[in-house]
């Protein structure tokens, strides 16, 4: 009884607390700063949903999550910002100030002295996944790649430049490698001829086999109409004086071997297929292989399928952070969860990266989806930046030109949603879009930062219609692919054998 006598006063007391509170109100972080550089300035707040809100006088949208918002632009020197807040009946007002200094406004940070390349001389071998880059360049995405090497592979140093070495290729070609990826060598570096070369059918993929020497170096990219992967192999002077074709190939057309530069041999790969399903390059002993994926079994449908779904950040890296709190590791997973149940009911086999809130690095990641040789991988994120106050809409990214389609199919789904389009980039330099041993593309489905994007997101049905809308880009995409092959689609096969039947009637 005293138990539940304590219990009744708490509660009154409570509710006694509650109506003499002040209506709920505190500033977003990312805009509570009270000395700005900037005349324009947005005045982002939180109230409880439902409460109505004015800004300076100018009555604002409150959104479902209680976030509100202005745009003002500040005079120098001190400014008032008065906030308004409407409950039933209740009316409050809240005040603070923005200090606007306007003579720091071209305050940069002195510029810091480039680093200087200094000569060294001497070889390195190159570790497992080891990355090569075009250049110097250090943006937060690391300096863009050329692509990865396997382990084992010695180089010339010529060069040390910052935390990178200046590896040289073949006489005209030079890259750049992290210190971190290659150990020092007692061997060195040698132009070798190459032995035969054989292109068989292995069950899931064909595969091309350069005997060699010594494992050289190489770079590859993928060529569209006519599909053709193009692998540079730096080092080698052609002795192969024949290309073998065993069994039934399903992917490969035919090998050309172009000697392009005195000691860079280069082989032009054109695929049967006007859709490549991914390669991996890597060396057996000191041959060469390249595998090349054939195409799933039962196009157009999902089904048998293995896909990797990747929900960005985790752990102690959460993403972007809305203005009332919600993390984007969190709605990441939301969303990689919904597409796995759609994606599993379609028969799919889904390989998640990131199961839970963990921190996982990028290596990580892509060596899950690697060992499970999925065939297809989606990265979910969701993004951050430009005005709080409008809908910023939705955006997908790929990095090599053969993965375009799927990320521009993706894209025309998402806009589905009636959110703007943030626009479909290429060349990205983003570590899952790097591989180039399955399709991916990023979706950077909605914006963290602005207020009307984190109100669908907080909305607990937005991630299932995201994971919809992915999966119809991903349908689509695959429809394209068998109609290339003249596979005909169930629908389509429907149609025809409807019109077969009014024939048939007739
Ligand atoms: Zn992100």
């Amino acid at each position: 009884m005293l138990r539940i006598h304590t219990f009744l006063a708490l509660a009154a007391l409570l509710a006694a607390t509650t109506l003499s509170a002040e209506i709920s109100f505190r500033r977003a972080p990312q805009y509570s700063r009270d000395t700005v550089t900037s005349s324009r300035y947005y005045a982002v707040c939180i109230t409880d949903p439902g409460n109505l809100a004015a800004i300076n006088g100018e009555q604002v949208r409150v959104y479902k999550t209680g976030a509100f918002g202005r745009e003002l632009n500040l005079q120098p020197g001190d400014n008032r910002v008065e906030v308004t807040l409407f409950q039933g009946t209740r009316v409050e007002t809240k005040e603070f100030n923005i200090y606007y200094d306007n003579t720091r406004r071209f305050d940069r940070p002195a510029p810091q002295p480039e680093p200087e390349l200094e000569e060294l001389l001497f070889y390195a071998e190159t570790k497992e996944n080891a990355a090569l880059q075009y250049g110097t360049g250090t943006d937060r995405l690391g300096g863009s790649k050329m692509g990865y090497l396997d382990s084992g592979i010695v180089m010339k140093v010529t060069g040390v430049y910052a935390n990178l070495f200046k590896v040289q290729l073949s006489e005209n070609r030079y890259a750049y490698i992290q210190r971190d990826d290659v150990n020092f060598s007692s061997k060195s570096a040698r132009c070798v001829n190459t032995n035969n070369i054989g292109i068989s059918n292995q069950v899931d993929f064909d595969r091309i086999r350069l005997s060699l020497p010594v494992r050289l170096p190489y770079a590859s990219h993928t060529e569209l109409d006519p599909t053709t992967i193009v692998v540079d192999v730096f080092g080698a002077m052609n002795n192969s004086n024949w290309v073998t074709q065993y069994n039934d190939l399903e992917m490969v057309d035919y090998v050309d071997l172009r000697q392009v530069e005195s000691d860079v041999l280069q082989l032009v790969i054109k695929l049967k297929e006007k859709y490549s399903w991914g390669y991996r390059i890597y060396y057996e002993g000191s041959n060469l292989l390249i595998e090349l994926r054939h195409a799933p079994k039962n196009l157009p449908s999902i089904k048998g399928m293995k896909i990797g779904l990747d929900a960005g950040h985790g752990g102690s890296a959460p993403g972007a952070i809305s203005p009332t709190g919600l993390e984007e590791k969190t709605v990441n997973l939301k969303i990689v969860r919904e597409l796995q149940k759609i994606l599993e009911k379609k028969g799919a086999t889904v390989v998640i990266s990131r199961t839970d809130d963990r921190d996982m690095s990028m290596t990580e990641r892509k060596k899950i989806f690697r060992d499970a040789d999925i065939d297809l991988m989606f990265s979910v994120h969701n993004n951050a930046g430009g005005s709080p106050l409008v809908p910023m809409g939705t955006s997908t990214y790929y990095k090599h030109i053969v993965n375009r389609e799927l990320a521009a199919t993706v894209l025309k789904h998402m806009l589905e949603l009636d959110v703007p389009n943030f626009g479909l980039t290429g060349n990205f330099n983003f570590s899952l879009n790097a591989p180039t041993e399955y399709p991916n593309a990023l979706v950077e489905c909605l914006f963290m930062s602005s207020l009307p994007d984190e109100e669908m997101l907080a909305d607990p049905e937005t991630p299932k219609r995201i994971a919809e809308k992915i999966t119809d880009g991903l349908e689509e995409y695959l429809q394209k692919v068998a109609e290339s092959k003249g596979i005909k689609s169930d629908k389509k096969k429907d149609k025809d054998s409807k019109k077969d039947d009014k024939k048939k009637k007739k």
